[in-house]
């Protein structure tokens, strides 16, 4: 971030401050309201005892007051410090407890749904992606922090009314450096929280980096690399220690700086000015001006002593204000993402088998150069297509075009001639069924997994037919609790890890068990051996019968039984037709395949 995007208005500051406490007030009303009363009685209750009290029973001595005068007064004070205390302990730690989460809940609440509706498209922008690990991970500490803010205002200025009031009817010539000091107190405060923000952003690169170090040692996801290629292990062990050494040099750089502004802070605003300036003003208005008793003294010096703590509360709250609200621009930015891929209005997509025809499509991932140009391929209700090509031909960004992940730069995508943008996106979606390669296996039983949908009754015939076409009924017949076994280790001791094939299967399944008109697989085979994947294939195309399919492969096992081949090379389509004709026109697929014909004839 630079030092542009650190400054901040004071109406942003204000603005963004308040959005927090509103959603406090909305969400935990209650709450809120106690946290104001609580903090005007401790406030209340510390003036009575240590302003009110002390000064009865001083000015008692020195003037001479009745004992049973004395008691009197101070057994009320006493009385409603009690109560006090009692309310605190019994009444408040307690909402306290319940009212935070609830409140952090609701602002994760908005973030959560926020990231499922944003596009695809935001993950490949760096500053968005930092915006959101950032406004995931810092929004319980922002809500703990407005609330120190309200704790700060609330019991700093009921302290100060009170003080202040008292110096006035006093000596009004004390509020001064009760005052001087204040200010001091705010400009150390505002300069360190600053310095602190400079600090952070500068060291969170590095510990993002440090984090995921931290994940490459303890996720499960990384242990078998990291046994078998030690230099791997080596080398992050070498960035980890090297990035560690930059944190502490960030550390390092500004050490100076934030001692001189500490210094200030709490030397200069507080010692300085009230214990030593204010003492001496006291003692010289009563010994020689004497505008003032011993007693006095006493009271004011004890009442200046409290006031300066309360200063130091309300003085860090522009500090703490400020930085909230640069955490807060970055949270908002994230919440005012608007998502360009919306939903069309009211155009359901048809039933019926459907056409799907791209024109003259071109994409490109940002500003990067297009990896997809001027793409033209129609698929017809109930045909077989294949889309091969080499590891980054475009295949596999084609696949996000069609489910609208993405859009496209220029060209357009139809479905039964009309452009997929006028219809609603979740039916679009949910009738085009796809398996992604990176497809995820639940922590669920096997029927969930293919349900998809932990909430929904599926009927067991139905989920056991889908597993049948995508044929995982062999390992379907050897799990003991059937579809109801638990997949993975994650929360079960006894749950079952799939093979990359297997997983693979239960992932087709899902596409079957939706009934989806057409059916896109994105290399859904590649963990099996050409023989088995072959024979995969055959048996989900032919279940698949009454099904357009769309599928991915950079191996050719399966494209002899495709209708049509799409050859794909650098973003462009090289050849197209039926796997005779391309061998026939001898060009690329061609070679592809006398090179991998060996592994299946
Ligand atoms: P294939 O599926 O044929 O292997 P892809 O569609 O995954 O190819 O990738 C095509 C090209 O687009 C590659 O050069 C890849 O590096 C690039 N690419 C893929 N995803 C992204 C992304 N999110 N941001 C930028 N470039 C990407």
């Amino acid at each position: 971030m630079n030092e542009k995007k650190n400054k901040q208005s004071l109406k942003q500051v204000w603005r963004n401050n308040m959005y927090l406490t509103k959603l406090s007030f909305k969400t935990a009303p209650g709450y809120m309201f106690a946290l104001i009363v609580e903090f005007m009685r401790n406030e209340i209750s510390i003036f009575l005892e240590f302003t009110i009290g002390f000064a009865f029973v001083l000015e008692s001595v020195e003037f001479g007051r009745s004992f049973g005068e004395v008691a009197k007064v101070l057994l009320l004070i006493f009385v409603f410090v009690a109560v006090g205390l009692f309310y605190n302990a019994v009444f408040w730690n307690k909402i306290r407890e319940r009212a935070v989460p609830k409140i952090e809940r609701s602002l994760k609440e908005q973030l959560y749904a926020k990231a499922k509706e944003i596009d695809l498209g935001c993950y490949d922008n760096p500053e968005f992606y930092n915006n959101y690990i950032l406004a995931v991970s810092e929004a319980g500490n922002q809500i703990n922090r407005n609330f120190d803010i309200m704790s700060k205002l609330v019991s700093g200025l009921t302290g100060l009314t009170l003080a202040s009031g008292y110096f006035i009817v006093k000596d009004p010539r004390s509020f001064v450096f009760v005052a001087a000091s204040f200010f001091m107190m705010m400009l150390s405060n505002k300069l360190l929280s600053k310095l602190n923000f400079k600090i952070r952003t500068e060291r969170n690169p590095l510990e993002r980096k440090l984090g995921y170090t931290n994940r490459v040692f303890y996720l499960n996801d990384y242990a078998k690399e990291m046994r078998l290629n030690t230099e791997v292990s080596r080398e992050i062990m070498k960035d980890y220690d090297e990035t560690l050494d930059k944190t502490l040099a960030v550390d390092k750089k500004y050490a100076k700086r934030r001692l001189g502004f500490e210094f200030l802070k709490n030397y200069v605003a507080q010692d300085f000015i009230i214990d030593i300036l204010f003492l001496a003003y006291l003692v010289y208005s009563a010994a020689v001006l004497r505008t003032i008793s011993y007693s006095q003294v006493a009271v004011l010096r004890g009442t200046a002593a409290t006031a300066k703590w309360r200063l130091g509360r309300i003085s860090e709250v522009y500090g703490i204000a400020l930085e909230v609200s640069l955490y807060m621009e970055r949270i908002q930015s994230f919440l005012d993402t608007e998502a360009e891929i919306v939903s069309a209005e009211n155009r359901a997509v048809p039933e019926t088998p459907t056409v799907i025809e791209l024109k003259n499509v071109s994409f490109s991932y940002g500003e990067n150069d297009y990896v997809l140009k001027n793409i033209n391929m129609t698929i017809n209700p109930l045909s077989k297509i294949a889309i091969v090509g080499y590891n980054g031909a475009g295949k596999t960004t084609l696949i996000k075009l069609i489910m609208r992940l993405y859009e496209p730069n220029e060209g357009e995508i139809l479905l039964d001639g009309v452009n997929i943008k006028d219809y609603e996106i979740e039916d679009y979606r949910r009738k085009i069924g796809t398996v992604f390669q990176d497809f995820k296996i639940f922590a669920a039983t096997v029927k969930e997994n293919v349900l998809l949908d932990f909430a929904e009754n599926g009927s067991d015939a139905d989920v056991c037919n889908a597993l049948e076409k995508s044929g995982f009924s062999e390992r379907l017949n050897s799990l003991s609790g059937g579809l109801e076994s638990n997949l993975t280790t994650e929360f079960e001791e006894n749950g079952v890890n799939l093979s990359g094939g297997e997983g693979q299967k239960l992932a087709v399944a899902r596409v079957f068990y939706a009934g989806a008109n057409l059916i896109i697989l994105d290399e859904p085979s590649s963990a099996l051996d050409p023989i088995a994947e072959y024979h995969l294939n055959c048996s989900m195309l032919t279940a698949a019968e009454n099904k357009s399919v769309l599928f991915i492969s950079h191996r050719l096992s399966t494209t002899r039984i495709a209708d049509k081949i799409y050859m794909l090379e650098d973003g462009e389509i090289i050849e197209e037709g039926s796997h005779g004709e391309l061998l026939k026109s001898n060009g690329k697929y061609a070679e592809m395949w006398r090179v991998q014909a060996g592994q299946y004839l």
